[in-house]
């Protein structure tokens, strides 16, 4: 019997999920929020995800339930696997990464190497944590923030007022030290519901005001014990949360050689774009083959380097595909992939990945296509 994947949400990832899948002859189905989604070829449904009967409607589609984001309240969730729905991750593992005080309390107690970090609600017990860390700290809200948006940097508590006085009961916000980096690195983890993982090599992330610009595959590290530690910690920490699907461990390589863990993605992530061209197994394949508890492919790469730079932003004009004409033509080698999302500053529309010999020629290559279309 051909197994249907459910996929909440009908962004680039759900679209990403759509070729592998018919590859593989999986059914997939997707629960858009709107009409015209990144996703719309296979969003069999529109509607609201944080409406429980929305879900559960969408759910008894479906064989098992996965997600292209990760804001599914964790109750609609909890009930979707007491009617007997597998959902893949399961909320057990999805809740460090719905709420970062549960995810830096978690990683805390499986002893993996985070930033020092308090939850607060006044702003006293903030103006102390800034006084004994070098005079300023990062404020993030535990819930609700991507792309640096509930993020920031502060060396009073008045910076974030606002924050403090919207803190509902029992919420709090989650304070961290800054960390000097010298790069930020990803490591990709897929892990099946039996336990067996299969992970990508640790990559350098680039971002440009909080979002991801730039994705380097693998890491131009030369100290293999940064890369051993990055790796190691992607693993414990996937087993150690139980996730199930595509996992992304997001750390800091701090100046001092340290690895620190910034944060968790449970489904495929921005690092990963690059596995579409540059390994074997791509990252939106293998989280289809892990929902649906089916043997991991293989992860090896196909070329020696990966370049993978995002489309933010443009074109001004409209849909990417308008240059095509012309970039296409100026970059044969490169791999366009186009979100059908209207353009606006800053957005996500596409990326573009470059695979090859010859890192500098490679990255070279894959930035110059994806500037070509802003
Ligand atoms: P989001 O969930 O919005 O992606 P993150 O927690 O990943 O937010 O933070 C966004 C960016 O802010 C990070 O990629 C990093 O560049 C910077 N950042 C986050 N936490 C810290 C920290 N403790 N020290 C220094 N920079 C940080």
């Amino acid at each position: 019997m051909t197994v249907t994947i459910g996929v909440i949400g009908g962004g680039q990832l759900a679209r990403m999920m759509i070729p592998p899948a018919i590859n593989l002859g999986l059914k997939i189905s997707v629960l858009a929020e709107t009409e015209g989604s990144s996703a719309e070829r296979a969003a069999d449904m529109v509607g609201d995800y944080r409406d429980p009967e929305t879900v559960y409607a969408f759910a008894e589609t479906v064989d098992v339930v996965t997600f292209d984001h990760e804001h599914v309240p964790e109750q609609i969730l909890r009930e979707l696997e007491r009617r007997g729905k597998p959902v893949h991750p399961r909320p057990d593992a999805l809740q460090y990464a719905q709420d970062k005080i549960l995810m830096r309390e978690k990683l805390t107690r499986l002893g993996v190497p985070v930033p020092a970090w308090v939850a607060i609600s006044k702003s006293s017990e903030l103006d102390e944590f800034i006084a004994s860390h070098g005079g300023q700290a990062v404020v993030k809200t535990a819930r609700g923030g991507y792309d640096g948006k509930g993020v920031r940097v502060v060396r009073d508590s008045s910076e974030v007022n606002d924050w403090i006085s919207g803190l509902k009961d029992n919420e709090k916000l989650l304070v961290e030290e800054r960390v000097e980096f010298v790069r930020e690195l990803s490591q990709l983890v897929a892990r099946r519901p039996n336990g067996e993982m299969k992970s990508w090599p640790v990559v350098e992330t680039i971002q440009l005001n909080g979002v991801c610009a730039t994705v380097l595959a693998p890491a131009p590290i030369k100290n293999t014990a940064v890369l051993e530690e990055a790796a190691r910690i992607g693993h414990e920490v996937a087993d150690g949360v139980g996730v199930t699907g595509v996992l992304a461990v997001e750390m800091f390589e701090t100046v001092d050689g340290r690895v620190l863990i910034n944060e968790l993605a449970m489904r495929p992530h921005n690092s990963g774009h690059f596995t579409i061209e540059g390994s074997v197994t791509s990252q939106f394949e293998q989280h289809l083959r892990a929902v649906a508890d089916l043997p991991l492919g293989a992860t090896a790469l196909t070329a020696p380097y990966s370049v993978m730079v995002n489309v933010l932003g443009g074109p001004p004009e409209g849909t990417m595909a308008l240059r095509y004409q012309d970039v296409l033509a100026k970059h044969p080698r490169a791999k366009v992939h186009s979100y059908d999302k209207t353009p606006r500053p800053g957005r996500k529309v596409g990326h573009v990945t470059v695979t090859g010999e010859v890192f500098e020629e490679v990255r070279a290559e894959a930035e110059a296509c994806a500037a070509a279309f802003l």
